[in-house]
């Protein structure tokens, strides 16, 4: 394992920019003072503009699809 949380989602679509493929990292890690913290970035993986979100996920996702639209 690299260390780092990296997958490729079906659910995203390609990067709006560059076309490249999107993958979305997880970070469960909390900043220090929440109890229960979640960041999932998406990043492309051709140019790395990506959006980045204290949210789930699944709400990471959503963002980057509607960024895309
Ligand atoms: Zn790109």
């Amino acid at each position: 394992m690299t260390g780092s949380d990296q997958n490729d989602a079906p659910d995203l679509k390609p990067c709006p920019f560059c076309g490249g493929t999107a993958r979305i990292y997880h970070n469960t890690s909390p900043p220090g003072n929440s109890c229960e913290w979640h960041l999932a970035s998406i990043v492309c993986s051709g140019c790395e503009i990506g959006v980045y979100q204290e949210v789930t996920p699944e709400e990471a996702i959503s963002a980057w699809n509607r960024r895309v639209n």
